[in-house]
């Protein structure tokens, strides 16, 4: 018989970070929401790196942010340094990067969950769910008791049939010391859900008496920090340094000598890893030309003696670990906390998942995270809130949020998970993202900010105080259209090196030239004061943006004409049931992939591997018709 625990209107499985940001954005659009968890002290756990951010990972945290999410102004709370990466290249793919204290943004992120008055806790392990005609109900603990919800949100990260390798050691969990789940995965399967392997790894831990730290190079972060989240009003980071050393080819004849006890090589592990995160043993067998890998020594938390190595993750076994790593200059004493391992994984290919993440075989059914094959804490947060967001709007039966290419890193993400194939861990890179100029991390606020206020997940005055902080930006803009005279800019241009002007000429002309940024120019002149209502760090983004906006007027405006053009074809929407397999011009593996995926546009049609530019035409004439 079963035991109806309590009723609530979301349930979200997992307090990881997909958990963590669905359960927050299920509250803050005013859902009684509870959150299962198998160990409450684990709720927002660092799994591997003390770091939020970096390429292409900066741009979902501000994202994240803009949307009301916690990520960020966790990351603000608790960084121990923080740096914009990319700087040598366009500042279309600048990303910022923090150096975080995984204890501090744990309690942080606790703290949020705790504060929430209508998010519930409960300690438990899911292993079904409940049903009614193929629409979710709720979920079944191990205990027996059950908890019932109009929308569930899975976010078992890596947990399902967790298998942990250490060389020949392997270990059943769902991390290093905490249990997996079990029954989920053949529950799923039993309701005609399919499922993969894969898997994913973490460095060693080191004790930091054990490292001789003179002989590493140092290294710092930006001396004018920008933070992730706008609602950070306060910010002054201590920039807290971290340390690089470089392997050797003693370190790599090791490795290389040991390779056959890796559970990589030895055909131990059947899930494949991420190909741009690859182990230590991986890079030196693929990569056998390359003298050395740069490893970064990162604290993992202000004073810790507990030292995350940045770049040599692996499952070898723990003695070749050490000694491979004792070759290397400033490790030659190295002692551990605990070695690095691999983890393998069930997941469930992401095609199965409409753009709102909410199954196309169970409504109100979503997933989030890990679970859909994804690899990396913001690929998972960005996940979180948006399942979060659309379980609520599932209730409600109101529009799901969604995100297109050219509007957010999340939609791009998405967007290549529910079309896509998935055989290794996805992970976000910009030049995934075909309209990144159109996606800067420094626009995410502007970009955002309407569509989450519009859906519950931002105030009205977080709202009112993103759209102040970019009128600072588009106000600069019109300014930089006033001529400037030249007696007020030639001083400057010739200390450039740039040719003066001869008469009269519209800044924003100026601005164009690359050897000129906004602050070469007589801002007082052109009439642009210091704002007072907006904290410097954000003052010094805002011009940016102004100029980036004016830098690039000639590409954003080609990828805005580019984006017209194919946004007809774009959101064609095709019927769930569409029968592609009476249309014999498809190709047969067209037919096979678009049946299985059952794409909900035209577009998301044409981004399925497999699809062709042919096949996608006689689409098009089937659908106009
Ligand atoms: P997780 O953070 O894994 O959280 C899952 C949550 O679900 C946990 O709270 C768990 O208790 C709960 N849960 C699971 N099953 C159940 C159940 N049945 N009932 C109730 N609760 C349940 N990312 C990178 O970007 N780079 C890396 O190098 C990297 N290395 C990693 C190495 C390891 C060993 C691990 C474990 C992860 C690594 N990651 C890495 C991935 C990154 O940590 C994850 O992508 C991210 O944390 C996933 O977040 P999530 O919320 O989906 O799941």
């Amino acid at each position: 018989m079963k035991h109806v625990l309590k009723n609530f209107d979301v349930l979200i499985v997992g307090g990881g970070h997909a958990g963590i940001e669905a359960a927050l954005a299920a509250s803050r659009m005013g859902s009684n929401v509870c959150l299962i968890t198998m160990d409450k002290g684990t709720i927002g756990r660092m799994s591997c790196n003390p770091s939020i951010g970096g390429l292409a990972k900066g741009q979902r945290g501000r994202e994240i942010g803009g949307l009301g999410g916690v990520m960020g102004r966790a990351a603000d709370g608790s960084g121990l340094q923080f740096k914009i990466l990319n700087r040598s290249k366009g500042k279309s793919v600048w990303s910022p990067r923090a150096q975080v204290d995984k204890r501090v943004y744990e309690q942080y992120v606790n703290a949020q969950i705790e504060n929430s008055i209508n998010i519930t806790i409960v300690a438990g392990e899911v292993v079904s769910l409940l049903l009614t005609n193929n629409s979710v109900a709720g979920a079944r603990l191990r205990s027996g008791e059950c908890l019932s919800a109009h929308s569930v949100v899975l976010t078992c990260g890596t947990f399902l049939n967790g298998l942990i390798h250490v060389g020949e050691r392997k270990i059943r969990a769902g991390r290093m010391g905490e249990e997996g789940s079990e029954g989920i995965t053949e529950y799923l399967l039993s309701l005609g859900f399919v499922s993969n392997r894969l898997k994913t790894g973490t460095p060693p831990r080191l004790i930091a008496d054990s490292v001789d730290w003179k002989k590493t190079n140092e290294m710092l972060g930006d001396k004018s920090p920008t933070p992730f989240s706008y609602r950070t009003t306060k910010f002054n980071p201590p920039n807290v340094p971290c340390f690089s050393v470089l392997t050797n080819s003693s370190c790599h004849d090791i490795i290389q000598e040991d390779l056959n006890l890796s559970p990589m090589f030895s055909g131990d592990v059947s899930g494949v890893g991420p190909r741009y995160c690859p182990s230590i043993e991986d890079k030196i067998h693929r990569f056998s030309a390359r003298k050395s890998h740069t490893l970064f020594l990162e604290p993992e938390w202000e004073n810790s003696n507990q030292i995350y190595i940045n770049g040599f993750s692996t499952s070898l076994p723990e003695s070749t670990q050490l000694k491979a790593l004792r070759c290397v200059a400033g490790l030659e004493q190295v002692k551990f906390y605990r070695p690095g391992y691999a983890i393998e994984y069930d997941f469930f290919p992401s095609s199965q998942l409409k753009s709102s993440l909410e199954t196309k075989n169970i409504s109100g059914l979503f997933f989030a995270g890990q679970i859909n094959g994804t690899s990396g804490y913001e690929e998972a947060a960005a996940q979180g809130l948006v399942a979060g967001a659309n379980a609520v709007n599932h209730i409600m039966n109101r529009a799901p949020l969604i995100f297109g290419r050219d509007e957010a890193y999340m939609g791009v993400l998405i967007d290549d998970l529910v079309t896509k194939d998935t055989f290794e861990p996805y992970r976000m890179f910009t030049s995934r993202a075909e309209y990144r100029l159109l996606i800067r991390y420094s626009n995410a606020g502007s970009r955002l900010a309407d569509k989450a206020y519009r859906h519950g997940l931002i105030s009205e005055n977080l709202f009112e105080m993103i759209s102040k902080y970019f009128q600072i930006s588009s106000r600069t803009i019109a300014a930089m259209n006033a001529s400037l005279k030249p007696d007020d800019i030639n001083p400057t241009l010739l200390a450039l090196g740039e040719s003066p002007i001869k008469q009269k000429c519209p800044a924003k002309e100026i601005l164009k030239r690359p050897a000129v940024n906004i602050n070469h120019l007589p801002l007082s002149v052109l009439g642009i004061n210091d704002s007072t209502d907006c904290p410097s760090f954000l003052l010094n983004e805002m011009m940016m943006e102004a100029e980036t906006t004016i830098k690039y007027e000639g590409y954003i405006k080609r990828q805005l004409k580019q984006l017209k053009q194919i946004s007809k074809q774009e959101h064609k929407p095709i019927p769930i049931d569409f029968n592609y397999l009476k249309i014999s011009s498809l190709s047969m593996e067209a037919r096979e992939k678009l049946t299985f995926v059952r794409p909900e546009t035209l577009g998301q049609a044409m981004r399925i591997s497999g699809v062709t530019p042919a096949d996608a035409s006689v689409l098009s004439i089937y659908l106009s018709r």
